[in-house]
């Protein structure tokens, strides 16, 4: 659905009209069918949907998911606390850090959101502060690859997330050694789900690693919902992947003394192709070789092309109907900043707008002042109104934390 989910170019073209470029543009409504069409995937569940906050954390976003009803997935103290002051319940968010101090840990703990452990010394330090008045949900890794060469794979025995599926003796001795209450397990591994048979047989290893937990309210699968980038990619088969798992689930409960929910942690699938980023091109710029379309952006305001060589559709809506010619987009940073090579976009004059198609996930989130620009602006549509929901900043912002070091 990348291409129908693209708001109209009259509309973008309307929101540039109000806050100029660059400028990020978010639908509601593609927030809310995406949210829909995994309620009705999981339908054969007891299903949370935690979204994971990371891809876009904005204010107005998280209280759109909240009204949505939504519960969070934040990965530090600060997401915690914007989850908190867009008005969730701590009880709604779930924190699952990576390295962080145990300062930190007990102090979410102490506000009341989930927290997950995925390291068996901090799992023995708080077990051992907190015994078993704070439940804990535990990270697991279980060395899948879902994506990539989509085999089930030791692949990932390196990886920093979660306590490895083998170690699972220990921990049962460290939760049994401070009387601790695990409410939950979890396993994300971070990687693309292109194949559902995959992905459950990873399931599977949770399966079997949950009969030891008898107090379990929730099994939390993460994410790793591909969305397509490109006409032709592959996506993950969400309603195939949502049967399967709810069937297997069923089971599972079938033998419990009391059912588990099913907890999902969607960042992209949510968020992304409800965002469209939005660019003045500058300059026009014919070189021996190759004629570059510059922007007023860079990566210092859209960084994934950079830092995962991905893909974002980019269209001319000044001049839709141009002929197509081919261009290679580049920002404005002094650093090689290149957002696309040699694409086919209809013909490109200065002055003209550029969109960037699938740009609401990790796109503001990952934004920085690099070259002491501006980050942009937000705005989100919603029931056809265009909304502001961050103001663009100004040259006060960027020296607002500094001191005169007198
Ligand atoms: C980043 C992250 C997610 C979300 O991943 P997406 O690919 O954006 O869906 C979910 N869970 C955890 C623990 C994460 O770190």
């Amino acid at each position: 659905m990348s291409g129908d989910s693209s708001p109209s170019a009259k509309l973008l073209l309307e929101c540039v009209e109000h806050v100029s470029t660059p400028v990020y543009v978010y639908q509601a409504d593609v927030i809310e069918q995406q949210l829909q069409r995994l309620k009705d995937a999981f339908a054969g569940a007891d299903l949370r949907v935690m979204y994971a906050c990371k891809a876009l954390s904005t204010g107005a976003i998280l209280r759109l998911m909240n009204e949505l009803g939504t519960g969070l997935d934040t990965v530090s103290i600060q997401e915690v606390e914007l989850g908190l002051r867009a008005g969730f319940d701590p009880s709604r968010i779930l924190y699952t850090p990576s390295m962080v101090s145990f300062d930190e840990l007990s102090a979410v703990a102490k506000i009341g959101a989930q927290i997950n452990i995925d390291t068996i010394s901090v799992l023995e330090q708080f077990g051992s502060v907190f015994g078993g008045t704070i439940p804990v949900c535990i990270r697991i890794n279980p060395h899948i690859m879902a994506g990539g060469n989509e085999r089930i794979s030791t692949g990932h025995i390196d990886s920093k997330f979660g306590i490895s599926i083998h170690q699972m003796r220990h921990v049962e001795r460290i939760v049994t050694s401070h009387g601790m209450l695990i409410n939950g397990l979890h396993m994300h591994t971070g990687s693309d789900i292109l194949d559902a048979d995959v992905f459950l047989q990873g399931a599977e290893l949770l399966f079997d690693v949950a009969e030891s937990f008898p107090d379990l309210t929730f099994v939390d699968f993460g994410s790793g919902f591909k969305v397509p980038y490109k006409p032709d990619d592959i996506s993950t088969d969400i309603e195939e992947l949502g049967a399967k798992l709810c069937q297997r689930l069923k089971l599972f409960n079938e033998k419990r003394a009391s059912p588990v929910a099913l907890w999902i942690e969607p960042g992209k699938f949510l968020v992304s192709q409800a965002g469209t980023f939005l660019t003045r091109v500058n300059v026009v710029k014919q070189t021996t070789s190759t004629v570059f379309a510059g922007v007023d952006s860079g990566f210092n305001h859209l960084i994934r092309p950079m830092l995962y060589n991905s893909y974002h559709h980019i269209t001319n809506i000044s001049n839709p109907t141009g002929t197509p010619r081919v261009y290679s987009v580049v920002g404005y940073i002094c650093e090689t900043d290149t957002f696309a090579w040699d694409r086919k976009i209809a013909e490109i004059h200065q002055g003209d707008v550029l969109a960037f198609s699938n740009a609401g996930a990790y796109g503001f989130t990952m934004a920085s002042n690099y070259n002491g620009r501006l980050r942009p602006a937000e705005v989100l549509i919603r029931h056809g109104r265009i909304v502001p929901i961050r103001r663009r900043e100004t040259i006060d912002d960027l020296v607002r934390t500094e001191l005169d070091g007198e």
